[in-house]
Formats: C-alpha cells, sequence, structure tokens
C-alpha cells in the first residue's frame, strides 16, 4: 500500500510494490513548483531514485501550497479559521462528479464552509447507496442547506463508459444507473444521430434522473413541506467553456409528479 507519510515517501526508493506515480497529475492552481516528471525511459523502473523523489516532491508541493494558503487567509482575515472552528452552516448541498477537472469550489468561487460536498463517479444518487443517502440526509435535516445542487459534466467518462457496450466489471452495477438513465430516455436519444451531441444529451438526461432522485428522498420533501426549501437545480459544467449552465429543471412540477408514487411526507 502507498504511504503518503513523507517518511515512508523516503522509503520507496526500496519499495518494489509500487506499480504507478499515482499522484503524477498536478492540481493546475497550485502556485508551488511541480516536480520533474521522471523521464520516460524511468517510468518503467519502480525502484528508480528519480521515481521515489519524484513522488516525495509530488507529495510535499502540497503541504508547501497549504501553509502558503493558510498564511494567505490569515493575512487577509485574521479571524478566517477561528471562524472557521465555530461550525458550519452551509447554503448548498453540492453533488458532483469525482473528475478531478471540476472541483466545486474552484468553478464557483464558493469559499470554506459555504458547500456541503459529495462527489462520485458521474454524480449518481443511488437509492442504496449509504453514503450520498447519509450526506443527503444530514445536509438537508440538520444543515439546513437552502439548495441542492446535482452537478454534471460534458465529457464525463462515467457517462461514457456506460455507453460502452462491454463487460466493465466492478463497475457494472455503478453504470447501471446511467444505463438505466438511457433506457427511460431511450426514444430521444436514440433520435439524436450525432454521437457527440448524444453523449452531450445523456450527460444532461444523467442530471435529470439524479434531480429526480434527490426530490424522491423523505427528507428533501419533508424539510420542503415545511420550511419551503431546499430547492433542487440540475447544473452542467462544460470544460470547453468553463461556464456551468443551469438545466433549469421544473422542480415544483417534478415534485408534483414525483409524489403521485413517492411522497414520503406522512
Ligand atoms: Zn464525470
Amino acid at each position: 500500500m502507498l504511504r503518503l507519510a513523507p517518511r515512508s515517501l523516503r522509503s520507496l526508493r526500496s519499495l518494489r510494490s509500487l506499480r504507478s506515480p499515482l499522484l503524477a497529475r498536478q492540481h493546475s492552481s497550485c502556485t508551488t513548483p511541480k516536480p520533474k516528471s521522471p523521464t520516460p525511459s524511468l517510468k518503467r523502473d519502480i525502484t528508480s531514485p528519480a521515481m521515489a523523489d519524484y513522488l516525495e516532491q509530488s507529495h510535499d508541493r502540497i503541504f508547501a501550497a497549504n501553509r502558503q494558503w493558510a498564511e494567505e487567509q490569515i493575512a487577509r482575515d485574521p479571524h478566517f479559521f477561528s471562524k472557521l472552528s465555530a461550525g458550519q452552516t452551509p447554503e448548498y448541498l453540492w453533488i458532483g462528479c469525482s473528475d478531478s477537472r471540476m472541483p466545486a469550489e474552484t468553478i464557483t468561487g464558493m469559499q470554506p464552509g459555504e458547500a456541503f460536498i459529495h462527489r462520485n463517479i458521474a454524480n449518481l444518487v443511488n437509492n442504496i447507496d449509504l453514503n450520498v443517502m447519509s450526506v443527503i440526509n444530514y445536509a438537508v435535516r440538520h444543515l439546513h442547506v437552502k439548495h441542492v445542487i446535482v452537478c454534471g459534466h460534458y465529457g464525463c467518462g462515467g457517462v461514457q463508459a456506460a455507453m460502452t457496450a462491454k463487460d466493465l466489471g466492478i463497475l457494472n452495477p455503478w453504470l447501471r444507473n446511467i444505463r438505466d438513465v438511457y433506457r427511460i430516455h431511450e426514444a430521444e436519444l436514440d433520435s439524436i444521430t450525432d454521437s457527440a451531441a448524444r453523449y452531450d444529451r445523456l450527460v444532461e438526461l444523467n442530471v435529470l434522473e439524479q434531480c429526480r432522485n434527490v426530490i424522491k428522498t423523505a427528507a428533501l420533501q419533508q424539510n420542503y413541506a415545511e420550511n419551503g426549501y431546499p430547492i433542487v437545480h440540475g447544473w452542467v459544467f462544460d470544460f470547453r467553456t468553463g461556464h456551468l449552465k443551469d438545466l433549469k429543471i421544473d422542480f415544483a412540477a417534478i415534485l408534483k409528479d414525483i409524489q403521485k408514487i413517492y411522497n414520503l411526507t406522512e
């Protein structure tokens, strides 16, 4: 197992079980110097000192960036961390894809404390996923978020994989959720002849169906009936422009439609 403690990283020179440079992708917004990538010829040599140095540097730069960030916050507001320590009252619950290119705070300008965040492959809200169901329950019932945002993105690898007719092993049950979205909207999707446009539309429809899944929960329905919030939104992030697209789902109409069968307000 790859451990990230500096001491362990230093011992990587003798660690023969290391398979790949897991930390090779760099965070683009980090201002600390990036380590030089090992040369192609060293990539196959897992015992190479250059590889161990690279991993150590790519680990340590995160801590350097963290210290720099903490100092900047203190310089801007000496009470920043004492306010953070006092507790959280986030306005938003963000359910997004795990894709490294769509960090919620970075693309929205949100600050620490503003959003409660859950991410998974293809931003799915699965009824028997204890993780996402716990997140929704806690955010809605206890943190009293005012908005629940399901945010997908064009070019989603999870959605693309679900469009591939192939046995993908452990991913099958997860991607089945997206294949089900395709089945529900089969007529519309099959009418789109351009494959890229069909892929984009499935990303949007997947977000729409995950919004429906949020609205099906007792926590959402009961809190909305009592307080008039939270409202659910479906958004898509576009790497090509950097912009978010609001799908403008009709929350009230979806809620009404869903409650014919999934009414859990009693
Ligand atoms: Zn994705």
